[in-house]
């Protein structure tokens, strides 16, 4: 099958339908909460909001102490976890811990 049919991508369009419902399953179901927890990610961050992250060592300043931190890949966060945890807070978006 061409790469550029429309039925090929069409078929694209539907697994990523399939995995955006997948997602949406587990955000309403929270299957990896002890995992979910150990990261201090709030739901959203942890099962919907997973963007594609280059494996780079990224700095990021800490919102809240201002201290700096390398995070393991370029999708970095927004706090450290001591700050996350402090705060009862998502360490990547600041929300409230779910
Ligand atoms: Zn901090
Ligand atoms: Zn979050």
């Amino acid at each position: 099958m061409p790469l550029n049919s429309k039925h090929f991508l069409s078929e694209i369009n539907k697994s990523f339908v399939n995995s955006i419902r997948k997602n949406l399953n587990k955000y309403d179901t929270d299957p990896k909460q002890p995992q979910r927890l150990k990261l201090q990610k709030c739901k959203y961050c942890y099962y919907i909001n997973i963007k594609i992250s280059l494996q780079a060592f990224t700095s990021f300043t800490c919102k809240n102490c201002k201290e700096e931190f390398l995070h393991h890949n370029s999708n970095v966060n927004k706090y450290c976890m001591k700050c996350a945890e402090e705060l009862n807070i998502c360490c990547h978006c600041g929300a409230e811990m779910d």
